[in-house]
């Protein structure tokens, strides 16, 4: 049986009647997803809840898949002299596939096996049922009524009441086809129902409010994050629950990191258009990747100093966009917890959309109330 590893966050691991955690690949079912492999060809198709950076052209595609291959999971720099004629990391085949806690119902998992996934999770969670309630089914425990949605980047928030909770709790039997809320945020008070988002480099964010025991889960890629998804759901909590956003405890869960989040201009113009703090969330950096890609030649020769031509790459901290945006709201910064890991340099520990080429599996940020 294996044993899903979870993330747990230390500004909300102490309050008792609270039950929350991320997922990471490890201790699933899952067998559709390598870590480490690298279709460099493939085209990378663009699941809703995978971060997008607007269109990507072939060249920039095999150049990510390039770095990939000759870098696997490790993203430390390299100079570019250790590149040449280093065979591609591969995955390692033994005669055991490797097995994830895939948490989405993507088009390559079995459904099936995504059911006793997100089992699996919310048993780990603490998200279950007392045993006595459920003996009658053979089972040490029952897993709490799921719910999540049909992610849009967008910044759809729904309030979860007894009613909806009851009406799109996921089946035992659900697969993607089931009728779920279409958004990226979820709030409730209402104790023993889980709210879940999925993502695979987008970030789960989880708001708390201590004071009226009041729970929201959002999921923010650059688009969700330009709409302020997590501050309009703290809005959102304010006006069903009376939260009062200096009582506010948020946990921004494993997304991609700015190490690895290169985007477009016309998202910095979209973002420097809503955010006065936007030079601080999106930096231009020299791309050496993207030197070697269009000179190659360049690197066979010795190189003048201050002669080389520069061709920088921008790259988004989503993190920090969304905490800062949480402040401006008056969140406390000490309440504000950041897990530090990025997806797509631990592409062996996370899903990660960038490291997979759009073939990846769905991490899961989740939260709830004891009942
Ligand atoms: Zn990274």
């Amino acid at each position: 049986m294996p044993s899903p590893e979870l993330i747990h966050a230390p500004n909300l691991v102490r309050l008792r009647w609270l039950v929350h955690g991320f997922s990471t690949r490890t201790g699933g079912f899952s067998t559709v997803y390598a870590p480490a492999e690298v279709p460099a060809d493939t085209p990378a198709d663009v699941p809703a809840d995978a971060p997008q950076d607007g269109p990507q052209t072939a060249d920039s595609q095999k150049r990510i898949a390039n770095e990939h291959a000759h870098r696997g999971s490790d993203r430390v720099p390299r100079p570019i002299s250790a590149w040449a004629g280093s065979p591609p990391q591969v995955a390692p085949q033994g005669p055991e596939k490797p097995s994830d806690l895939n948490l989405g119902f993507t088009d390559h998992d079995r459904p099936a096996t995504v059911r006793r996934n997100r089992e699996a999770f919310l048993t780990s969670l603490g998200a279950t049922r007392p045993a006595t309630l459920s003996a009658t089914r053979g089972k040490p425990s029952q897993p709490w009524p799921l719910i999540t949605l049909r992610q849009v980047h967008s910044d759809l928030i729904h309030t979860i009441d007894r009613k909806t909770a009851k009406q799109f709790a996921e089946s035992a039997t659900a697969t993607r086809k089931s009728p779920r809320l279409v958004g990226d945020g979820l709030i409730t008070n209402v104790p023993g129902i889980v709210l879940a988002v999925q993502a695979a480099d987008c970030l789960p964010i989880i708001l708390v409010d201590p004071k009226h025991h009041a729970i929201g889960v959002f999921h923010a890629g650059w688009r969700g994050t330009l709409k302020r998804i997590a501050a309009k759901g703290a809005g959102r909590m304010m006006a069903a629950y009376g939260t009062r956003f200096n009582d506010l405890r948020v946990v921004i869960g494993p997304g991609i990191g700015s190490c690895c989040y290169n985007v477009g201009e016309e998202v910095q113009e979209k973002f420097e258009s809503q955010f006065p703090w936007a030079g601080q969330v999106i930096q231009e950096v020299e791309d050496e990747e993207g030197l070697h890609h269009k000179y190659p030649m360049l690197f066979l020769n010795q190189r003048a100093p201050g002669h080389a031509p520069m061709i920088t790459k921008l790259m988004l901290n989503l993190a920090e966009a969304n905490r800062l945006q949480l402040l401006d709201l008056g969140v406390n910064p000490s309440d504000i917890y950041v897990v530090p890991n990025c997806t797509s340099c631990n592409p062996s520990r996370f899903f990660s959309h960038r490291a997979a080429f759009g073939r990846t599996g769905r991490l899961m940020g989740a939260v709830a109330l004891r009942p």
